[in-house]
């Protein structure tokens, strides 16, 4: 059976064991993509309870980072077999963001990604660079009125949905649901209250 493409199946199983013997905490990541299916979703929750393990449910992104040769987007068709009431949240609200829903980028605030180079981009999703390691400290970098300024621009970016990123974005809001809308709608911008009335929807549907 595949992993990322690779027989290499029994390997990750074996390597959950090994670690589990160590008593290392284990957290496995599941990528919804166009080459898998629901049940297999079903195996993984299977290997997760018998291994207790913890499970992060990433949906595939055709960012340039990622080098991947599928341009597309995917259909998630397992949001109610899901554990994690945020990482179900971050499923659900990504058909919304398929549909033009504009969940406002925050994470750019807290997170970045350095490339081998030393370049210091915005986040996985964009090819804009801040600033480069070799030539700057990261601390003058980050606090430079050109980053400040370009994470500002960033905020209604919505060009991707990247996990790292984008479940940022909606737990901050999931935080925040019980502010009044008004304020929210005045820190952040984008589709707020359509977000946080999703948010709460959900919530009054009675788990199974
Ligand atoms: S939505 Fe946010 S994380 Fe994604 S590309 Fe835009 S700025 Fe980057």
């Amino acid at each position: 059976m595949n992993v990322r493409g690779v027989d290499g199946y029994d390997s990750v199983i074996k390597s959950i064991e090994e670690l589990k013997k160590r008593k290392v905490a284990v957290t496995i990541a599941y990528t919804v993509n166009p080459w898998n299916r629901r049940e297999d979703y079903t195996h993984i929750l299977g290997i997760v309870k018998r291994y207790a393990i913890g499970l992060r449910t990433v949906i595939y992104e055709d960012a340039k980072v990622f080098n991947v040769d599928f341009k597309g987007r995917v259909l998630c068709d397992i949001p109610d077999l899901m554990k994690n009431d945020l990482e179900q949240k971050f499923v659900l609200l990504y058909k919304k963001w398929l549909e033009g829903m504009k969940i406002p980028c925050m994470s750019i605030f807290d997170n970045t990604f350095i490339m081998p180079n030393g370049d210091v981009r915005l986040c996985h999703g964009s090819e804009v660079v801040l600033g480069n390691l070799s030539k700057e400290l990261f601390d003058s970098i980050w606090t430079s009125k050109k980053t400040k300024r370009i994470l500002k621009q960033h905020i209604l970016c919505n060009k991707c949905y990247t996990y790292c990123h984008r479940k940022f974005d909606i737990s901050i809001l999931n935080i925040l649901k019980f502010l009044p809308t008004f304020i929210l709608e005045k820190l952040f911008k984008g589709d707020v209250k359509l977000i946080i009335d999703e948010i709460k929807r959900k919530e009054s549907v009675p788990s199974r």
